[in-house]
């Protein structure tokens, strides 16, 4: 028997005693399989032992593993989400899943009612409840329920079947007992006017007996089947990678990248060894041939300068190398499409735009690709660089203007604060004090309107602004000091220097 099958045996038997215990029959009670990071081979072992509801979520991750079992020919899995939703990753959800279980914002609701495709039946959706309000990230305050009720009742795609909720994750079994207690409550208040609410899903491996206890409909198991989580280890990406230049930009995608691809999957090439060597500590290859790097991966980031493209294409256009089935990714700006497909005599081209924030995790990467890019290798990408930031897709015109906002965005940022930070110290602000002032003020201002989704700058700005007060007098100098024209001249300025550059090559 093979070890996942034997794990399944153990939990069915916890099952079956907690529910005697809590006079319930065990049918009632469902197991969800929760594979998230686990490769879709055992996905197949728990499906052989009998298991058809499974849990992901990632929805990238899951959308890759349930399109490959659909293929397999196994059509009869429910798969559950239960991750944190993005809303750029709804469209994914709303087509591969049958019931989301971390439904937690209305904005959520209506992208997904909008986006299940209309030959699936409608979506079955749990509402998460945050059950331990200001200290967990995820899920819906209890105080916002009824409105997230409403909406989803308004949406004809969406069909509300209950409540989940994850224990707090403490030793302490009285603190976890009491979230469960509420979050029942919940269910069956609710279940009084909404005939159609029967999942009540809550406990996982460490709590599963205290949320039986407690009314639980669904378990969610992960770690007592599948042992421990493979966050490192990316069986769904099996492609070896190179990096032709070692740079700045390399090593940020590189540190993103190492998250879901192990370091021996990845060849970095560059003129300097010793300025690889971080990379060969990691368990990576190095190599001063750019060859080596090509004929060892099917993924290859350009990672050099627009000034040196051309000459590196050149030299992999002239290698004996086949590159029909290889996928190029430039980060060269003002390299076109066109040009590296002319070079290279072949299609299959990615041209990405990462700004420096990306380096901490909060960069926007602007991605645009060739008609032979396929879906699959899409989302491959954006599982690669989801780790750098916000990954905007655009049309290669629409590059150039990204790539001016966010490229050379923080730089006009950093004018701005150095202005604000060189007016305090003329009034007589220390140097320290006056860069600290300046970063919380910009932090917070940028904070608030990531955080007011539903209100525009313009009603930010003028909620600090009252008629003839302190900030307005401020302000109509900026009107005076034609603060809109600097700007279009700036961003013009940038875009007609991308213009440019586009020509030369
Ligand atoms: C990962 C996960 C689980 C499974 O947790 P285990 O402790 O491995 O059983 C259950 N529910 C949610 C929401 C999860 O994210």
């Amino acid at each position: 028997m093979s070890n996942i099958t034997e794990n399944l045996n153990t939990i069915h038997e916890k099952i079956d005693s907690c529910a005697t215990a809590a006079k319930k029959e065990s049918s009632t009670i469902q197991l969800l399989c929760v594979s998230k990071t686990k490769p879709i081979e055992k996905i197949i072992e728990a499906y052989n032992s009998g298991e058809r509801h499974f849990g992901e979520s990632y929805a990238l991750e899951a959308d890759e593993k349930i399109q490959k079992l659909k293929e397999l020919g196994y059509k009869d899995i429910a798969w559950h989400f239960i991750g944190p939703i993005q809303k750029n990753k709804t469209k994914y959800i709303a087509k591969d899943f049958d019931m989301v279980e971390s439904l937690d914002r209305p904005i959520i609701a209506q992208r997904l009612n909008e986006q299940r495709p209309d030959d699936l039946p409608p979506l079955e959706v749990l509402i998460q409840v945050n059950l331990s309000e200001e200290e967990q990230k995820f899920g819906c305050s209890v105080n916002e329920i009824d409105n997230l009720v409403e909406t989803v009742k308004n949406c004809s795609k969406l069909r509300l079947k209950g409540f989940m909720g994850v224990g707090k994750d403490t030793p302490d079994l009285k603190v976890i007992e009491e979230e469960f207690i509420k979050l029942q409550g919940i269910f069956l208040k609710y279940q009084k006017t909404i005939p159609e609410i029967s999942v009540l899903s809550i406990g996982m491996t460490h709590d599963l007996d205290l949320a039986i206890k407690h009314g639980s409909t669904e378990v969610r198991i992960g770690t007592a089947i599948f042992g421990a989580r493979e966050y490192n280890t990316a069986p769904f990406n099996q492609e070896k990678v190179a990096f032709i230049g070692g740079g700045n930009m390399s090593s940020c995608i590189y540190e993103s990248l190492t998250k879901i691809y192990s370091p021996e999957q990845i060849m970095v090439s560059g003129p300097h060894l010793e300025k690889l060597q971080k990379f060969k500590e990691r368990g990576s290859g190095i190599t001063t041939d750019n060859l080596e790097a090509l004929k060892f991966a099917e993924i290859i980031f350009l990672g050099v300068k627009p000034q040196i493209l051309t000459s590196v294409l050149e030299e992999i256009a002239h290698s004996q190398e086949s590159l029909n089935h290889k996928l190029f990714i430039s980060m060269a700006a003002g390299f076109k499409l066109s040009s590296i497909e002319k070079i290279l005599n072949t299609k299959k081209i990615i041209r990405i735009m990462p700004n420096t924030p990306a380096k901490i995790g909060l960069g926007v990467v602007a991605v645009t690709y060739d008609d032979e890019v396929t879906e699959k290798e899409k989302q491959n990408l954006n599982v690669m660089l989801k780790n750098m930031g916000l990954i905007v897709e655009g049309s290669e015109s629409q590059l150039n203007v990204i790539g001016v906002i966010a490229g050379c965005g923080p730089a006009f940022v950093y004018r701005f604060m150095e202005a604000l930070v060189s007016e305090s110290k003329k009034l007589g602000i220390s140097n320290d004090l006056a860069r600290k002032l300046v970063e919380n003020t910009v932090l917070g201002a940028v904070s608030l309107v990531i955080n007011s989704q539903d209100a525009s700058l313009q009603s930010l700005r003028e909620a600090v602004t009252s008629k003839g007060g302190t900030t307005f007098a401020g302000l109509t100098q900026m009107t005076e000091g034609h603060f809109e024209e600097t700007m279009h001249n700036t961003v013009t300025a940038s875009i007609e220097r991308t213009n440019e550059f586009e020509k030369m090559f």
